[in-house]
């Protein structure tokens, strides 16, 4: 199938390039590099330098590619920033998507997969969350995806394009051998910011919180593997391409991990390196955070035949370790 993946040169974007490519899959990645990276794209991807913002490129795409699906990720990502640059968030994901549904609406009117956030749910009540728990998110981040879920169904209900929505939970690891990775130019995530410190870059790890209501006081989280992700959304092309009605999944493992889980499993890692353990420290509450976040992903099981591989969570930091052993700086030589 002839596809269009949006931020394509970005972490996830990247991975599922390489994975609808080794599905037979031919790829135009477009991608204004405001965090993602060329060297990430394997050769064989073409590659369009164009910002969501400018409809006019966009829709010229549109007519030039005449993509049979889309998959989209680009978007800013980060929670905290949402909250100190709402403008940013709203222009880019929200005008970014409404911009791309309508080039598409004028043109080829191709289904869509869209890359959501399990931020859509807030402080969810219920744990194991199943997709039709109920929405409140807690940041604009997370206010701009669900907007945007909610723009791709009404562009199913005025020009049929039908969408499947992937609700991500935590997303980690990278690609086995260590040519791809995690880069974000801001680092907030957990198993990435470990590493970093086992590489020396920082001095120790801040655990946010060791008082919420969970087993060993810290938070909990499903840390879905990025390759495992990748191919959800292959299987979600495939069910688009075979005519599936538009549809929305969680994706998780189902179970979750604590942060002193994680970073006992770090520590695991590393020291099977000869590396000492991470200097931990205790540190507040980090705001925003809700003490549980694990996805009930049995629909996508069901549904689409998805399973994870990446199930051992010393296994999927295995394969972070790689990448950011063997590239200390990212894509910066
Ligand atoms: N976390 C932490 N120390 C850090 C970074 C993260 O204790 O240096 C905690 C964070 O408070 C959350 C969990 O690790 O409970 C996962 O955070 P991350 O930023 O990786 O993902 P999020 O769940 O916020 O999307």
């Amino acid at each position: 199938m002839n596809l269009l993946v949006t931020g394509g040169a970005g972490y996830i974007g990247s991975h599922t390039v390489r994975r609808l490519m080794e599905a037979g899959h031919h790829v135009t990645v477009l991608d204004n590099l405001s965090s993602g990276h060329v060297e990430a794209l394997p050769p064989g991807a073409a590659f369009e330098r164009i910002d969501l913002l400018d409809f006019g490129a966009v829709r010229d795409l549109f007519g030039r590619v005449k993509p049979e699906a889309v998959v989209h990720f680009a978007a800013l990502i980060e929670v905290g920033e949402s909250m100190r640059a709402p403008g940013r968030y709203y222009r880019n994901n929200v005008v970014g998507s409404l911009n791309l549904l309508q080039a598409n609406a004028e043109t080829v009117k191709a289904p869509v997969v869209f890359s959501s956030t399990a931020a859509v749910y807030g402080d969810a009540e219920v744990t194991p969350i199943p997709e039709d728990a109920p929405k409140g998110p807690t940041s604009v981040y997370g206010e701009t995806k669900l907007m945007t879920e909610h723009m791709l169904d009404a562009f199913e209900r005025a020009h049929g394009i039908r969408n499947v929505k992937l609700r991500y939970f935590n997303v980690c690891g990278a690609e086995p051998g260590g040519a791809i990775g995690e880069a974000h130019p801001n680092k907030t995530h957990l198993i990435e910011l470990a590493l970093l410190t086992a590489l020396g870059q920082r001095e120790k790890m801040m655990i946010f919180g060791e008082d919420y209501p969970t087993p060993d006081g810290t938070c909990i989280r499903d840390y879905i593997h990025v390759v495992d992700l990748a191919d959800a959304h292959v299987l979600a092309v495939q069910a688009l391409q075979g005519g599936a009605a538009s549809s929305t999944y969680n994706v998780g493992l189902g179970h979750g991990f604590s942060v002193k889980q994680v970073l006992d499993a770090v520590d695991a890692v590393i020291t099977e390196d000869g590396l000492p353990p991470l200097k931990r420290e205790i540190a507040p509450r980090r705001p925003g955070d809700p003490p549980s976040l694990v996805a009930d992903s049995h629909r996508i099981q069901g549904e689409l035949g998805w399973t994870p591989h990446f199930t051992d969570l010393k296994g999927i930091i295995r394969t972070a370790w790689e990448w950011h052993r063997s590239h200390p700086h990212g894509f910066q030589k």
